[in-house]
C-alpha cells in the first residue's frame, strides 16, 4: 500500500495531524503532534514499528516533552482516510492495549504511549508468535477435553 501524501486530522481530537518522516520505515507516519499525541498508521505501516528493535527515534523526538489533550478513547472515531467507523481491538496477547482499527482500508490508530506499551511487551515477532501459538494450543487441547477426548485416544 503507498504511503499517504495527504493531510488528515486526528480521529480522536480533530487537530490537524503532522508528517513525520521514519528513516528505519523509510515512510511518514501521521502524529498528532498539536493535539493528543496520537498516531496514525496506513495500511501495513505499523509492522515496520511495532517491536522493540525497530527504531522510531523521529517519532520519539516529535513527541518529546509535550503536554497532549486527553481524549476519550471509549468513543467510536471515523477513520480520517476512508470515512469507516473504526473498531476498537486489543493488540497484544496481553490485552492490555486498546487501538482503534479500520476494517475497511486497514488503518490504525494509537492513542498516545500506546503504541511504545504495545513495543515493550515483546522482544520481537518471534517472542509473540511463540505466545499465540500457545495460546491456540491450550485452546485446542480445551476442546479435546471438553469432548471427552484425552492425548494418545485416537478419534
Ligand atoms: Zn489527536
Ligand atoms: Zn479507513
Amino acid at each position: 500500500m503507498n504511503d499517504t501524501r495527504e493531510m488528515i486530522n486526528c480521529p480522536a481530537c480533530g487537530q490537524k495531524m503532522h508528517k513525520v518522516f521514519l528513516q528505519s520505515g523509510n515512510c511518514y507516519l501521521d502524529v498528532c503532534v498539536d493535539g493528543c499525541g496520537g498516531i496514525f498508521f496506513d495500511g501495513m505501516e505499523l509492522k515496520k514499528f511495532d517491536e522493540k528493535h525497530e527504531n522510531i527515534d523521529e517519532l520519539k523526538n516529535e513527541l518529546l516533552n509535550k503536554e497532549f489533550v486527553k481524549t476519550d478513547d471509549t468513543q467510536i472515531r471515523t477513520c480520517p482516510l476512508c470515512g469507516n467507523k473504526m473498531v476498537k481491538n486489543f493488540v497484544s496477547a496481553k490485552k492490555q492495549i486498546q487501538i482503534d482499527e479500520c476494517y475497511n482500508c486497514g488503518a490504525k490508530f494509537f492513542d498516545h504511549g500506546e503504541l511504545t506499551k504495545m513495543r515493550e511487551e515483546y522482544n520481537n515477532e518471534e517472542e509473540r508468535r511463540q505466545d499465540f501459538l500457545s495460546r491456540d494450543y491450550n485452546e485446542f487441547y480445551d476442546m479435546l477435553s471438553a469432548l471427552g477426548l484425552q492425548d494418545g485416544e485416537t478419534f
